[in-house]
C-alpha cells in the first residue's frame, strides 16, 4: 500500500469513529433529554396529584376558614363578607327593573320587565358598552358621568311594552365586582379599584352616592336599590328559576363563592335579624390558603412575580387568570433543564402571561391524532416550529396535570360549602333534600375538561347518594339579571304592595 492509500485508510477510519462517536452522543443527548422531561413531569405529576384524602382535607380546611371568617373581621383569610341580600328573589317579582353590570372594561345595562309567578320575564333587553381607557384613569366624576349619561340613554330608548307603575320612580340593581365594604343593601364603600381602574378620589366614598350623584346631573330620576357583586347576582338569578340554588360560584378571570348562610350562626352580624332568617356571605374565596394546597415550584414563582403576592392564592391555582402562566412555566422549564425544544431556550417561553388559559385549553382538548392544533399554538405562541408528535403529546400532559388539579381543588372549595350548610351528607329520614349550586365565568363555561372534572370529582367527595341531591347548573349571565331582581327583592316598594 502506498502512503497516499495508507493516508487515506486513516482518515476514513477516523471520520467513520468520528460520526459514530455523534450519533451515540446524539443518541444519548435525545435519550437524556427525554428522560430528563420525563423526571420533570412526573415531579409535577406528584406535585400536582389531589387524591381523595388530600381533597378532603381541603374541604374541610375551607369549612374552618369560613366558622372563622364569619366569626370575627378579619379571622381568617377568607373574608366573608355580609351582602346584606337577605331577600333572594322568588318568582313574585313584578314590575320594570335596571341593572348595570360594571366590573372591567366592558359595563352593561339591562331592564326587565317582570311579570309575577305567571308572566315571569316578559321581556328583557341589555347593552354592553365599552369604556374609553382615559376615562379608566380620570376622575370619578367623569367615569360616572359618563356611565349615567350611558344609562340615561338606555332608559331613554325605554320601548312601549315596558311599563312603570304609576308615580313610581325607576329603581336599579347596581352589581359592581370591585372589593367594597357594604353598609346596607343598597350602600358600601370602595375598598380599592382593581383590574386596571386607578381613580383615587372614589375610594372610601360611597360608590351608590356616587352613582347616584351623575345621575342626578344627568337628570336621570333613578333610585339604586341593590348594589351586589358580580357572584351574588349570579346567585340571585340562579334563585329566581330555582328555589333550590344556595350557592354561586365564578371561575372566569378570577373566582369567586357565595352562599346562603342561616343568619343566626353569623356572630359578626351586629345588625337586625333579617325577616327570612337568611343571610347572603360574600366569601371572597379566592384568598383562600391552608397548608393541605398542593403547591409547587411554578406556583411559588408565580405568587412571588405576580402584583398581590401572598395573596389570593387559592384564585392562583384555580382560575382562569392564571392556569395557562403555570403551564408555560413548565414548559420553560422543560426547555431550559431537558433542551425540551431544541438546543436554545425559545426566548418567548420567559414572557410573563403569553400563553392565555383559552390558548391552553385549545391544546388540551385537541382531538387530532396528530395534535394539529398544539403544534399550531406551540408556534403561533413561542415561534417553537416542527414538534414531533411526542413533545406535542408532553405538552399536552402538562395542561392536563394543571387544568385536573384546579377542577379537583375547585370541587373540594364547593365541598367545603355545602359542609358548612349541612348538605354534605344524606338528608334524615323523610326530609327531601335538593342542592342547586349556580356556576357562571368564561373558565367554567369554555374549558369542559375542567368543568367535566370538578363535576365528576364533585360525586366522587360526596358519594352516590349524595350526588345525586346535588344539581350543578350554569346560571348563562345570571349576574346581569340577578341585580335586576335584586332591584326587585329589595325595591322600596316592597313593604307598600306587602300591606
Ligand atoms: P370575567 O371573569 O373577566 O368577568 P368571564 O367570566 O367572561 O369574564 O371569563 C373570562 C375568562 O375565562 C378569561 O379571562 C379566561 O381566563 C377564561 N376563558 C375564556 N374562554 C376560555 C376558553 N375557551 N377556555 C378556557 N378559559 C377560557
Ligand atoms: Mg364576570
Amino acid at each position: 500500500m502506498g502512503k497516499v492509500a495508507v493516508g487515506a485508510a486513516v482518515v476514513c477510519a477516523a471520520t467513520a469513529c468520528a460520526v459514530a462517536a455523534l450519533v451515540v452522543r446524539q443518541r444519548m443527548r435525545t435519550t437524556s433529554k427525554w428522560a430528563r422531561a420525563e423526571a420533570i413531569l412526573r415531579e409535577l405529576e406528584d406535585k400536582c396529584s389531589t387524591p381523595i384524602g388530600k381533597l378532603r382535607q381541603v374541604a374541610d380546611a375551607m369549612t374552618v376558614e369560613m366558622h372563622a371568617g364569619l366569626a370575627s373581621e378579619g379571622g381568617s383569610k377568607l373574608k366573608m363578607l355580609i351582602s346584606y341580600v337577605d331577600n333572594l328573589p322568588t318568582g313574585n317579582e313584578k314590575g320594570l327593573f335596571y341593572a348595570l353590570d360594571l366590573g372591567g372594561t366592558n359595563f352593561r345595562v339591562l331592564r326587565v320587565q317582570l311579570g309575577g309567578k305567571e308572566g315571569r320575564v316578559v321581556k328583557q333587553e341589555a347593552e354592553e358598552v365599552s369604556i374609553p381607557p382615559h376615562l379608566m384613569v380620570g376622575s370619578s366624576h367623569e367615569l360616572f358621568d359618563f356611565i349615567a349619561a350611558e344609562l340615561a340613554k338606555f332608559v331613554a330608548s325605554e320601548g312601549e311594552n315596558y311599563h312603570l307603575s304609576f308615580g313610581r320612580q325607576r329603581e336599579l340593581g347596581f352589581t359592581f365586582s370591585f372589593p367594597v365594604r357594604q353598609t346596607s343593601i343598597a350602600s358600601g364603600t370602595l375598598i380599592k379599584w382593581t383590574k386596571g381602574f386607578s381613580i383615587e378620589d372614589t375610594v372610601g366614598e360611597d360608590v351608590v352616592g356616587e352613582l347616584t350623584k351623575a345621575m342626578e346631573r344627568q337628570g336621570l330620576d333613578m333610585r339604586v336599590t341593590a348594589l351586589v357583586n358580580d357572584t351574588i347576582g349570579t346567585l340571585a338569578g340562579g334563585r329566581y328559576y330555582d328555589s333550590d340554588v344556595v350557592i354561586a360560584v365564578i371561575l372566569g378571570t378570577g373566582t369567586n363563592a357565595a352562599y346562603v348562610e342561616r343568619a343566626q350562626s353569623i356572630p359578626k352580624w351586629h345588625g337586625l335579624l333579617p325577616k327570612s332568617g337568611e343571610m347572603v356571605i360574600n366569601m371572597e374565596w379566592g384568598n383562600f390558603r391552608s397548608s393541605h394546597l398542593p403547591l409547587t415550584e411554578y406556583d411559588q414563582a408565580l405568587d412571588v412575580e405576580s402584583l398581590n403576592p401572598g395573596e389570593q392564592i387559592f384564585e392562583k391555582l384555580i382560575s382562569g387568570m392564571y392556569l395557562g402562566d403555570i403551564v408555560r412555566r413548565v414548559l420553560w422549564k422543560m426547555a431550559e433543564e431537558a433542551a425540551f425544544f431544541g438546543d436554545t431556550v425559545p426566548p418567548k417561553l420567559e414572557v410573563p402571561f403569553i400563553l392565555r388559559t383559552p390558548v391552553m385549553s385549545a391544546m388540551h382538548h385537541d382531538t387530532s391524532t396528530d395534535l394539529r392544533v398544539v403544534g399550531t399554538k406551540l408556534k403561533e405562541i413561542f415561534g417553537i416550529s416542527n414538534t414531533s408528535l411526542r413533545t406535542r403529546k408532553a405538552v399536552v400532559e402538562v395542561c392536563d396535570i394543571i387544568a385536573r388539579r384546579g377542577a379537583r381543588l375547585a370541587a373540594a372549595g364547593m365541598v367545603g360549602i355545602l359542609k358548612k350548610q349541612g348538605r354534605d351528607a344524606p338528608a334524615s329520614a323523610g326530609e327531601k333534600q335538593r342542592t342547586v349550586i349556580a356556576m357562571d365565568g368564561g373558565l367554567y363555561e369554555h374549558y369542559t375538561i375542567f368543568s367535566k372534572c370538578l363535576e365528576s370529582t364533585l360525586s366522587e367527595m360526596l358519594g352516590e347518594e349524595v350526588s345525586k341531591t346535588i344539581v350543578v347548573t350554569h346560571a348563562n349571565d345570571g349576574s346581569g339579571i340577578g341585580a335586576s331582581l335584586l332591584a326587585a327583592s329589595h325595591s322600596q316598594y316592597l313593604e307598600v304592595e306587602e300591606s
